[in-house]
């Protein structure tokens, strides 16, 4: 259980400026693979979407085409958390968040878009045919239509139904506790959606390194259920969901993007990573900023980072247990649990 005063011995350790790197290095077994081409995305529905972003990548084609690729396939599933299946925000309505961001700092969004089935290939129109880095709303269907993108039904599945019509008993807003392992069975192989109508989680991040040497990401998400209508997280936020540089690393993000806005999350692992940082050092850093940020409010939220550098090296770290991601290289094909701040009460 949550130990309010082990909770700020540990902060206190942080404060007093012990080195996030012993700290991090103390605590994980960083996960160092051999060579190009690899994917990583996050979450157990990573494992999947890593089979079409394989296929492109081991036959020497783009990262770029792998991250769009494989997520596509995420949100074609009409029984997840990602893509037109998914709970709706407080009105009712299916919106959508997505970016993406290739080695040349090249980047595309979309943001609080409807009826419109694939918004990693929208974003990644805006990217390639505009001027422009993100679109939102109802400019962005306009783009998406205006790019032959079809109009969906605004219907919600009969999963987001059911899970709409138990929020709307109470009509409690509430800030998420989204993407967190507890007894109620979230975690990664927990069920993508629980009893309450609450997702697991609610967003697929993808990293990839070509066999060029380049890396490129996506991110997509429904965001958080039953939100504020017109409320955008981090996910579609270049920087903040994610962060591509080749000349070092990538990093994708995922859980309450409130937090992880706040500390421009995804650019800021990269740039300890620039600084010297192995990608898990520098993914369990920013996770120690938010908790000392958030104070004792940390026990209430999950954030967690993913990254990889341009040599393939990865790391990953989160706030709470329950975060997994899916590694695939030309050796390995696995669901990996990351670690923690918090471990399993
Ligand atoms: N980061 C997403 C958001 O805040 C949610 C998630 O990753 O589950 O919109």
């Amino acid at each position: 259980m949550f130990n309010r005063r082990s909770f700020v011995k540990r902060l206190g350790m942080l404060t007093a400026g012990a080195s996030v790197q012993s700290l991090a290095a103390g605590v994980e077994k960083p996960f160092l693979p051999t060579k190009a081409p690899i994917v990583i995305s996050t979450w157990d529905a990573g494992l999947e979407a890593n089979v079409p972003a394989w296929a492109i990548l081991e036959k020497g084609g783009h990262a770029l085409d792998a991250v769009e690729q494989g997520v596509r396939l995420t949100e074609d599933s009409i029984n997840c958390c990602v893509g037109l299946g998914a709970n709706p925000d407080r009105d009712g309505h299916v919106t959508l968040d997505a970016c993406i961001m290739d080695h040349e700092h090249n980047c595309g969004a979309v943001a609080f878009l409807e009826r419109i089935k694939h918004p990693i290939s929208v974003a990644r129109r805006v990217m390639e045919k505009t001027p422009h880095v993100m679109l939102v709303g109802e400019g962005a269907q306009q783009f998406a239509l205006s790019e032959g993108f079809p109009l969906e039904s605004s219907k919600l599945s009969p999963a987001a139904e059911a899970a709409y019509a138990n929020w709307l008993q109470q009509s409690q807003y509430k800030s998420p506790t989204i993407n967190r392992e507890n007894n109620q069975g979230h975690g990664p192989f927990a069920p993508n959606r629980l009893a309450n109508g609450e997702w697991n989680h609610d967003t697929i991040g993808m990293l990839a390194l070509d066999k060029q040497g380049n890396l490129s990401g996506s991110c997509t998400t429904s965001g958080a259920g039953f939100k504020m209508r017109g409320r955008i997280g981090d996910s579609p936020i270049i920087g903040a969901g994610l962060f591509v540089d080749n000349e070092v690393g990538a990093c994708v993000a995922t859980g309450q993007g409130e937090d992880v806005i706040r500390v421009a999350g995804a650019s800021t692992v990269v740039g300890l990573m620039r600084a010297g940082k192995t990608p898990q050092q520098a993914c369990a850093e920013v996770i120690q900023r938010i908790i000392k940020i958030k104070k004792d409010r940390a026990k209430d939220i999950q954030v967690a980072f993913l990254a990889i550098s341009n040599r393939g090296e990865v790391g990953s770290f989160a706030i709470h247990p329950g975060f997994s991601f899916a590694y695939r290289d030309s050796n390995r094909n696995e669901l990996i649990k990351a670690s923690s701040w918090f471990k399993v009460s």
